[in-house]
């Protein structure tokens, strides 16, 4: 892609051909290994593609009715709903639109199991576990850190739900390669493949950096495959970060610039409300063209369009100066960035659009002053 100069921005652009390439390396990890890949929408969830990613993924793995809503009515496969608590205005609900109801706790599914079934007697039921045992780069990412609330722990684990589920989800992992599955499953099967008997599945989560460059996927189908043998069981794999991985950017213009101490630039996007995970995990974003800080001639402190004294996303390094106008592209901004948004300041959420197979720019949606007024009274 190499005409910018036509973009409305700010802008997540999503490249169809990067986003299939994912796809296809996704569709050989379950032609290999018999696993089943479904979508998990929390971390990508532009429905305009869904057309594409459903000829290659089985489903969609939901955070709630909304996300489930959203697989039933945009993808034709498994719709698996999990929340950490069920509310009881949502359930029959979710009990109707879903395949697969996980609960988080004995508790939830001892509370809703009869209401699912009656509502959808097809629906099947599981228990999130908590193994353990992660190696989950940030606490903030970490779902069995200490004191947490995401899954059922050993000690918390009922055997009377056996009766009821078909299969046990858990989630340990977060932007991890296959050693790191490795180590969960030793865990989870020292706790619990005593009670695998008469499932129908075992669900692995998410955080499989599978499309990632140098994510071993041999071992993992291996994994996979002994691990289907061993137990007789369906597995399934509920990457999002995975679909999503380097398929696109967020594009954005220098609004000013100006010197205090270092030279800094100001987007027309922002790291607070675009780009949230840049000050969450921390990590500095790529930017297209340029390097660290002092490694070319001139550098820039780049901020955010809002108040938040803190809106940075990093110092970068180009070769000629800035110019107001020019275009600043953020690489790999389509995970975990427009699920995330936020029209904090007011600030207008960044249109979305798709750069097709065919070398077209395909605008799918703008924002405005509607979308910002919609969320408040
Ligand atoms: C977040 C999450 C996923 C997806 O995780 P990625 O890191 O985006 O692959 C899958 N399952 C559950 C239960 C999750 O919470």
């Amino acid at each position: 892609m190499q005409d910018f100069s036509q973009i409305k921005t700010p802008c997540y652009v999503c490249e169809e051909e990067l986003l299939e390439k994912n796809l296809k390396l996704l569709d050989y990890v379950q032609e290999q290994s018999g696993a089943k890949v479904i979508l998990a929408l929390k971390g990508f969830a532009m429905w305009s593609t869904f057309g594409l990613v459903q000829k290659y993924l089985k489903g969609c793995t939901a955070s709630g009715l909304h996300e489930a809503l959203l697989a039933r009515e945009n993808f034709k496969g498994e719709v698996h709903t999990y929340s950490p608590a069920f509310k009881e205005e949502d359930i029959a609900e979710i009990a109707r639109i879903s395949d697969h109801v996980v609960f988080n706790s004995p508790n939830q599914l001892f509370t809703y199991k009869d209401r699912v079934k009656e509502i959808n007697p097809h629906a099947h039921l599981s228990l999130r576990i908590n193994p353990e045992v992660s190696s989950s780069p940030k606490d903030i990412y970490n779902p069995c850190g200490i004191y947490s609330r995401l899954g059922t722990t050993l000690a918390n684990f009922d055997e009377e739900v056996l009766k009821y589920v078909d299969g046990l989800n858990f989630h340990a992992l977060c932007e991890q390669n296959v050693d790191a599955l490795e180590e969960v499953l030793i865990a989870f099967e020292d706790k619990f493949s005593k009670y695998f008997k008469g499932l129908k599945y075992i669900n692995f989560g998410g955080g499989h950096h599978i499309t990632k460059k140098g994510y071993d996927v041999e071992k993992l189908i291996r994994i996979i495959k002994d691990f289907r043998a061993k137990y007789n069981v369906e597995v399934y794999l509920e990457p999002g970060e995975a679909v999503g991985w380097q398929t696109g950017f967020l594009i954005s213009s220098v609004l000013d610039t100006f010197h205090n101490g270092i030279d800094v630039a100001i987007l027309d996007t922002s790291a607070e409300a675009h780009m949230p995970d840049t000050l969450a995990m921390p990590y500095r974003a790529d930017v297209r063209g340029s390097g660290e800080a002092g490694e070319k001639k001139y550098t820039y402190r780049f901020g955010g369009n809002t108040c938040l004294a803190g809106d940075i996303m990093g110092d970068y390094s180009f070769d000629t100066p800035l110019k107001i106008g020019d275009k600043i592209i953020f690489e790999d901004q389509i995970h975990y960035t427009f699920v995330k948004n936020t029209t904090f300041n007011g600030i207008k959420l960044p249109s979305l659009a798709i750069y097709t197979k065919e070398g077209a720019f395909k605008l799918i949606k703008e924002f405005g002053y509607e979308d910002y007024k919609m969320r408040l009274s």
